[in-house]
């Protein structure tokens, strides 16, 4: 091993920084129908709705290749019947995306649009919901990735059951860090990828499903491989069968991703430690003279983003080349009126590595000329 280069340490919103056991898991072949990997598919299914937990007279777990933009697309092309109507919530890129993959398909659409540092609220989507007609789902973005917003989708869920609607969350990047009651919330289909909280690489995602929610799916797929109902029916009735070839190293890796998720004691330690990288992360970019872009009670522990500096000397692409040569591989900016760029704070990563990225930080704007206002934090 000492000879694979390690890589960079990922400050993103995934793929993550993972461990080099869960990289090492993937160092085995295994065939598609092998018996070990039938059993792998079982396990990961079951352990993730173990997670929730999600009761299994109640839930199904669903995987399904690709990243987790297919996935969305999966739930969003084959839940929605040829006569249904979704309403879209969208406060930055992935709702917006969801919007867009609906309007790809034809999918009837309304679009419930706020400023990208506001985010979702019960009322926001009451008023709405009140006005509109004709709405069958409703879905929105958990942890909007674009700015690190999270809106609120316990309580919003409330508004779309009393609504009748059925509802769709896209969790990518909080699922494994921040619990989601779905059943208290009347969440239908729950969306998240392998390369995210749980420290996985990428190659699938994977749907935690309502199962009346998905047994009322079938038959209104609109492309073959991302048909959710007929994956889980042939995961059902064939041991644990992808219907096409699985990514199956990927798969090797998210069992033992499960594992450590385990060790480190469940979503409740990992959501902590994240919690933890995001304080020190804020309290030293703040430090250095850094503005946050959100306001901090809308603000994840997930994903963060700063302001670009004042200095005319501040190049986000110098800034970022000179911190991946060592070692640090930061996010650019997502927001559509604003000069942001990301550092997440999720992945195989502690205080330990944040703080070693807060070293180079300052080092780096020095060498671009870049003023800041070193300020010392006792
Ligand atoms: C990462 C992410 C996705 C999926 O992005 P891919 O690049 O397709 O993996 C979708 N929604 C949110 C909120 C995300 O953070």
């Amino acid at each position: 091993m000492a000879t694979i280069n390690p890589g960079k340490l990922l400050f993103t919103p995934g793929p993550l920084t993972t461990s080099s056991t869960v990289k090492g898991a993937m160092l085995r072949d295994l065939g598609s129908l092998d018996r070990d990997f039938l059993t792998t598919v079982l396990n990961i299914r079951t352990r993730l709705l173990d997670l929730g937990p999600y009761p299994r007279e109640d839930f199904e777990c669903v995987l399904m290749q690709g990243s987790g933009t297919y996935v969305v697309e999966s739930v969003i092309s084959s839940v929605i019947p040829r006569d249904g109507k979704v309403l879209v919530l969208v406060n930055g890129a992935y709702g917006r995306r969801i919007a867009q993959t609906a309007r790809v398909h034809g999918i009837a659409l309304d679009v419930l649009e706020v400023e990208e540092n506001r985010k979702f609220t019960p009322e926001l989507v009451a008023e709405h919901l009140a006005v509109a007609s004709g709405i069958t789902h409703v879905a929105v973005v958990h942890c909007e990735t674009t700015s690190g917003i999270l809106n609120q989708v316990e309580q919003i869920g409330h508004v779309v059951h009393a609504a009748g609607a059925s509802y769709i969350v896209d969790a990518m990047s909080s699922f494994g860090a921040i619990p989601i009651d779905m059943a208290g919330s009347h969440i239908d289909f729950l969306i998240s990828s392998a390369n995210k909280c749980i420290e996985g690489v990428p190659g699938f995602g994977f749907v935690i499903a309502n199962r009346r929610a998905l047994d009322a799916a079938k038959g209104h797929a609109r492309t073959l491989s991302l048909d959710l109902y007929d994956q889980w029916a042939s995961m059902e009735a064939n041991h644990g069968h992808f219907r096409f070839t699985p990514p199956i190293q990927s798969i090797l890796a998210f069992e033992q991703a499960l594992n450590e998720l385990d060790e480190e004691g469940g979503v409740g330690a990992r959501g902590e430690r994240y919690r933890q990288n995001h304080i020190a992360l804020c309290r030293g970019m703040k430090a250095l003279g850094f503005e946050i872009y959100l306001a901090e009670e809308d603000q994840s522990f997930i994903i963060t983003s700063f302001r670009y500096p004042s200095s005319p000397a501040f190049r986000f692409a110098d800034f970022y080349e000179r911190l991946w040569t060592r070692g640090f591989a930061i996010y650019p900016g997502k927001l559509s009126h604003e000069s942001c760029f990301r550092i997440g704070s999720i992945g195989r990563i502690t205080i330990t590595e944040i703080e070693a990225l807060l070293t180079a930080i300052p080092q780096v704007l020095c060498e671009m000329g870049v003023e800041i206002k070193s300020e010392v934090i006792g």
